[in-house]
């Protein structure tokens, strides 16, 4: 059965017999659930926009925005309150589809692209977001791995896994743990570049400001054999070193990076700081190719995931709002250390030459010498900045004390400015 048509006969039958319908429902639920083991929901969302129908849901075409009135419909059926700016979508246009990394957000352009947004409110100050990419590669895309000719992309675990698994918390969220609003995002435009999250943390439907902290789901369906979760981030408030180690759920081991910035959806809200978290269970053969298909599943672990995160959600409950911490990206390599920072945060998305500055830390080492957001770093000491992986390699080179001239670009303008690293 399809969505509609399903729809269509719940509605009929709701009319005639509602009361012998909700009772019946819920104990072939259950009973399906108790024979599966997890949430038969997740494999039904997973299935259909996974499947070859919606063409791997690439950012602008049609099955990215099949896919949208999918979760839109599964959002309206959870009961939850859009918060687009149409109904449960929030739409904004993006110029150039072959330069995503240079894409600017403009008023009329190429490729519309869709944020999917419910919510559930509980009338709480604090608001948690919780969100997950729903776009792929589509047919063939310069971030795909796979070689030979046109082939659908369908992105089981990159990540229908995740959306799954959002709607699956928007279900068990509902009446429980009432000390936060839940906001659910499905972004669009991740793969070309965290298009959806970074037009959301710039122009968002609810106050930032009272966002507690936002929980990333980016492939989460291949939990493996040992069971390994990781999460990445945990640098990004002290408060997670506390609560996770905390958390047990039988089957799975954690693995944890500190770094708030990483290649999902969770850098956007880390930049803008906000905690953030990113869910994953890890790389494997069939990324970004089109092998990455529903039957390879593990939808076991996922349900052992979700549970995971249902939990970390549980323990934050009578939280005061989460501070916030900047995080040393090289901690996520566990490579590189240094003694030393600007105090800046790193325009994650910014890629020409050096490094531009999407924030200034009041009172650090940047700040104090007087260079400003929107200045790209090119020059530190006598070291030239590439770009985001020079500048913290250059980081290392020098020492608390230490004074150096940092050269920035300022418009057309080159600015030289004394840094005393504390
Ligand atoms: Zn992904």
């Amino acid at each position: 059965m399809n969505i509609t048509t399903d729809r269509l006969f719940k509605h009929v039958v709701a009319l005639l017999l509602l009361p012998l319908l909700l009772s019946q429902c819920s104990t072939t639920q259950t009973s399906l659930e108790k024979e599966l083991g997890y949430d038969p929901m997740l494999e039904k969302d997973i299935e259909y926009l996974a499947s070859d129908e919606l063409e791997g849901r690439e950012t602008g075409q049609k099955g990215e925005k099949l896919a949208a009135e999918y979760i839109s419909k599964r959002m309206q059926e959870l009961g939850l309150i859009p918060m687009g700016t149409d109904q449960y979508y929030q739409d904004f246009q993006v110029k150039d589809k072959d330069n995503p990394h240079g894409a600017e957000f403009v008023e009329q352009g190429e490729i519309t692209v869709r944020n999917v947004i419910g919510m559930i409110d509980n009338g709480a100050s604090n608001t948690v977001v919780i969100g997950a990419h729903y776009d792929h590669l589509g047919w063939e895309h310069s971030g795909s791995l796979h070689a030979d000719g046109r082939a659908i992309h369908n992105g089981a675990d990159d990540n229908a896994s995740g959306v799954a698994g959002m709607l699956h918390l928007a279900k068990e969220l509902t009446g429980r743990y009432s000390n936060n609003n839940y906001l659910f995002i499905g972004f669009s435009g991740e793969e070309y570049g965290l298009w959806g999250s970074n037009y959301y943390t710039k122009n968002p439907t609810v106050d930032l400001g009272m966002v507690n902290y936002m929980l990333n789901m980016d492939m989460i369906g291949r939990l493996n054999e040992e069971g390994k979760l990781s999460i990445n981030g945990v640098g990004t408030s002290p408060m997670w070193n506390e609560v996770i180690p905390k958390i047990k759920v039988k089957g799975i081991s954690v693995v944890t990076t500190e770094g708030g910035l990483g290649a999902s959806d969770h850098t956007s809200f880390y930049l803008s700081e906000i905690p953030a978290l990113h869910f994953f269970t890890g790389q494997h053969a069939d990324y970004h190719k089109p092998s990455d298909d529903e039957d390879k599943i593990n939808y076991e672990g996922l349900d052992m995931v979700l549970e995971y995160i249902l939990k970390v959600v549980g323990k934050l409950d009578k939280n005061e709002r989460l501070a916030w911490t900047e995080t040393k990206q090289a901690d996520q390599q566990g490579r590189r250390s240094f003694k030393v920072t600007l105090g800046v945060m790193p325009d994650y998305l910014f890629d020409g030459e050096g490094m531009r500055i999407d924030g200034i830390r009041s009172d650090r080492p940047a700040d104090k010498a007087g260079i400003l957001k929107g200045d790209v770093v090119i020059k530190m000491g006598e070291y030239d900045v590439e770009g985001m992986e020079s500048y913290m390699n250059l980081l290392s080179k020098f020492n608390p004390g230490d004074s150096i001239m940092v050269t920035v670009k300022r418009g057309n303008k080159v600015i030289r400015k004394e840094v005393v690293f504390d």
